[in-house]
């Protein structure tokens, strides 16, 4: 279904490539929805629940790249609404499944990990991911740090803690804030003395391509080093808008990598997770992590189960080269951090020697003494 046609008839192409016109020609709520679904002959009834609970809005780019009906396309499931949100099935599900709140010692700021800290610096998104572990602060802004004060008792709270090497700055979309406040945030982190590397998380590249502009990729180039992880899911993502935003970021000398999710329906294929991988290297975006969906609730029906995840990487191995494969990492309950869920070929140890299956299933011993 052509839904660009549909949709928005006429569009010229210097308006569709506006990011601008995108931003303000969203679909969102309940009226948006109502829009996006008269070409399927439905209305948003089934929906109102779901919309009370958790925002919506999409981008008319990304709405685009649907192509079948929105239930069992791996766009339209990423991104309209389900009435499947409101269930829960798994034992494990929260809000905060990550236990953010319990690591966060100001507002926006949540520090886990000894060496590296993560802000959140908005929740605002060009699209919203139905699979987003931070579905509950859509509605919040209260999560985000507000005003210079805010920010100043961050960068003290920085420099006090000196373990902190690498601050990721994510959210919310980083590059969705107006430049003069992404240059405030970025420059105010930079200049901490033991904050070394900056980290941002940005789905732009993917949902709103257009607007990683020649000026935002300035901003970028001159914070170095300063590495960007972006989030596809599908290689129905991989378009050329999206190809040329990561090309201008690359040509920044914006290193970009992927975070990709593990999600039913959309991606829990082996065939179509090596073509994700595949291409990604292609437009040399480095595949750095698939991550098992977050136990997040709303979103108990993309999760998969761990072994269908570990099958997939285990056929990867083998079939395609390394660059390609993500590793695949399981976020744990109750905050209790990333974990990995390589499946080993390291099958017995014992001193002096290593027994190991090789990608064709061969046992091969090796003496290690
Ligand atoms: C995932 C995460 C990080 C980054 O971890 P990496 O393994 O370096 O990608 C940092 N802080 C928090 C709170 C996180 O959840
Ligand atoms: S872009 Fe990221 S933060 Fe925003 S809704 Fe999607 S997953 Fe969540």
């Amino acid at each position: 279904m052509d839904l660009r046609n549909r949709l928005w008839p006429g569009i010229p192409e210097t308006k569709w490539s506006d990011p601008e016109w995108q931003l303000e020609n969203r679909l969102k709520g309940q009226k948006g929805l109502a829009k996006f679904l008269e070409p399927f002959g439905e209305t948003a009834g089934p929906f109102l629940d779901c919309l009370e609970q958790y925002k919506w809005a999409a981008t008319p780019y990304y709405i685009s790249l649907i192509k079948r009906h929105y239930s069992e396309d791996p766009v339209g499931r990423q991104v309209i609404p389900s009435p499947e949100e409101l269930s829960v099935s798994s034992p494990h599900s929260r809000e905060d499944p990550l236990q953010e709140k319990r690591y966060s010692p100001l507002p926006g700021l949540i520090h886990r990990y000894r060496d590296r800290a993560l802000v959140l610096v908005s929740n605002f998104c060009a699209s919203y991911c139905r699979h987003c572990n931070r579905k509950r602060t859509w509605k919040k802004p209260e999560c985000v740090p507000r005003g210079q004060k805010a920010w100043e008792d961050i960068k003290a709270y920085i420099r006090t803690h000196p373990d902190i090497r690498e601050v990721l700055v994510s959210g919310g979309d980083p590059l969705l804030l107006p430049a003069a406040k992404l240059e405030y945030i970025l420059d105010l982190l930079k200049s901490i003395p033991n904050v070394k590397v900056l980290r941002i998380g940005s789905r732009l590249p993917v949902v709103l391509p257009m607007a990683v502009t020649d000026k935002l990729c300035r901003i970028l180039r001159s914070r170095r080093p300063l590495w960007l992880n972006t989030h596809f899911n599908h290689p129905h993502e991989i378009t050329p808008e999206a190809k040329d935003a990561c090309d201008r970021l690359q040509l920044a000398g914006i290193p970009v990598s992927n975070q990709s999710v593990l999600l039913r329906g959309v991606n829990d294929e082996f065939a179509i997770m090596k073509k994700l991988c595949c291409r990604l290297q292609e437009i040399m975006v480095r595949p750095y992590y698939l991550f098992h969906c977050d136990f997040a609730k709303g979103t108990d029906h993309f999760r998969t189960e761990i072994k269908h995840g570990i099958d997939i990487i285990d056929k990867m191995w083998g079939d395609t080269g390394g660059m390609c494969i993500p590793r695949y990492v399981v976020d744990l309950p109750d905050g209790m951090g990333k974990a990995r869920v390589m499946p080993p070929h390291l099958k017995g140890l014992r001193e002096g020697t290593a027994l190991f299956q090789s990608f064709q299933g061969k046992f091969v011993n090796i003496k290690t003494g």
